[in-house]
């Protein structure tokens, strides 16, 4: 890795922007760190080359591929903070504060965990992009984890997994996502991992391009006759999902549909319809597979058309159709946001995105313990989201397992309250009943109804609705309180 691969690659996203900070970080992170080796034997400064690269492909903004050269100064060498900020400004030195900030965490075991999650939401809350640096700065140190002992390997590996890993599929960052995910994985279970990468990489790996190729062909052809520019990828499987599937779904390999798996590139969101009406006019469609998440995106701010088809032989072929603009916000997720923002760089984060950082500090600071804290995020914003529409057609993100009770503190504290009783897609339904994608949820409210019944909280999983159920009754007057809670004198 060398200063000016990265040069070219901040050069080929802005062509326009100046890179002379870039070649000035280098010189001072070069002598800073000058003769510091890593683990691995190499000299320090190629894990900030590195670091800045990833950053660099993400698109990132200049300032945070600058601060990525640098992020380890301050805390390894005799520079100090002052020192950047004078030659670099104050934006950059943030920037390398933050990430300082981040990397001093004491505990161990659960409260570990804990804090560093805590500390990382910190750290977004104030920039979004010193999440960022700390991600590409764990990328390369997982590459190199083969030079640690043992202990330390699977010390970070897990860390990953259930810190960074969540966090970047939050951001929808899925490159860095897939990339972290499959490391851990070879490291955490490294038998599991031998035996995919040889099912996937050697045994299958002949059959799958030789198919691939067929049905590249065969579609590339008629998209030409139609005169849709496209581009068409065969699309690597991380292992670590195709392992995931197998768990969950109990299934052997070749059943897992996508590992025969296309992406289809084209100008337009027309051409997506019309190239997904060319795909099925040539092979039959599996109807229960289609997806439409262009007019549907996911609560991520995912876009893109997926099908599978059965193909030449009949093999089940999944295919994913999407703008070049769709692929770049799917890859890199809230740091192509930037990206695509005219208007130069913001350090906000989007809507979306900041409700989650606000959720997590909330749920902070109301939470009991350190496991309560544990169990909320992992439910409130870790687990998979669905959509539930009201009957105005407003579409609410909840996580996996919410009931009509969730939603209904979801849309308003008042609505949580009042509420009475629940039509769930038009039919009557209890108010304990797990919400599924797509549902059209309708709350009856009460007007004259006093509050909430402490029962619910039996069945309500958000931290909102329990928070605001738990808030009710000890605001409410003793009286109200004693029929709430059983047994209470
Ligand atoms: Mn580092």
């Amino acid at each position: 890795m060398t200063i000016q691969q990265i040069i070219d690659k901040v050069k080929a996203n802005d062509p326009k922007a100046d890179t002379t900070a870039l070649e000035l970080a280098f010189e001072l992170a070069e002598k800073a760190h000058k003769g510091q080796v890593r683990k691995t034997g190499e000299p320090y400064i190629s894990h900030c080359l590195h670091t800045a690269y990833t950053l660099a492909q993400m698109k990132a903004d200049i300032n945070t591929v600058v601060a990525g050269i640098l992020h380890d100064v301050p805390e390894d060498t005799d520079y100090a903070l002052d020192d950047i900020e004078k030659l670099f400004g104050k934006d950059v030195a943030s920037l390398v504060q933050g990430i300082t900030k981040l990397s001093k965490i004491k505990y161990r075991g659960i409260e570990r965990y804990v804090e560093s999650l805590r500390k990382m939401f910190l750290a977004m809350a104030d920039d979004l992009r010193v999440i960022l640096i700390k991600f590409a700065d764990r990328l390369h140190n997982l590459k190199t984890l083969n030079a640690l002992p043992t202990e330390k390997r699977m010390r970070i590996a897990k860390e990953t997994l259930e810190v960074y890993v969540p966090i970047a599929g939050l951001l929808g960052i899925w490159t860095l996502k897939w990339q972290m995910e499959d490391i851990c994985f070879k490291y955490i279970y490294p038998e599991e991992y031998k035996k995919l990468e040889y099912k996937y990489e050697v045994e299958k790996k002949v059959e799958r391009h030789k198919y691939t190729q067929k049905v590249k062909t065969i579609l590339s052809q008629k998209l030409k006759e139609a005169g849709v520019d496209h581009e068409i990828t065969g699309r690597f499987k991380h292992l670590y999902s195709i392992y995931k599937k197998m768990q969950n779904k109990n299934r052997k390999f070749d059943e897992i549909y996508d590992v025969f798996a296309l992406r289809v590139i084209v100008p337009t969101v027309a051409d997506c319809y019309k190239t997904l009406g060319i795909i099925h006019s040539i092979w039959k469609p599996m109807i229960s597979r289609f997806k439409d998440y262009i007019s549907v995106p996911k609560p991520n701010g995912y876009q893109s058309l997926h099908t599978t088809i059965f193909g030449p032989e009949g093999k089940a072929t999944e295919f994913q159709i999407r703008t070049n603009e769709m692929n770049e916000e799917a890859m890199y997720g809230i740091s192509a946001h930037w990206y695509y923002k005219e208007k130069g760089v913001s350090k906000e984060m989007p809507a979306k995105q900041m409700r989650w950082v606000k959720e997590i500090l909330d749920i902070q600071k109301h939470s009991e313990d350190t496991k309560d804290f544990i169990k909320q995020v992992k439910f409130d914003v870790f687990r998979n989201r669905i959509f539930v529409f009201t009957p105005k057609g407003d579409v609410y993100d909840l996580p996996e397992g919410s009931t009509p009770i969730d939603f209904a503190y979801a849309v308003h504290t008042e609505v949580g309250n009042k509420c009475n009783g629940v039509l769930i897609n038009d039919k009557m339904a209890t108010l304990d009943t797990p919400l599924k994608n797509g549902d059209l949820v309708e709350i009856i409210i009460e007007k004259s109804r006093k509050g909430p019944n402490y029962d619910w909280l039996k069945f309500a999983k958000s931290h909102k609705a329990k928070n605001k159920i738990r808030q009710f009754a000890r605001s409410s007057p003793l009286t109200t309180l004693k029929k709430f809670i059983p047994g209470m004198k």
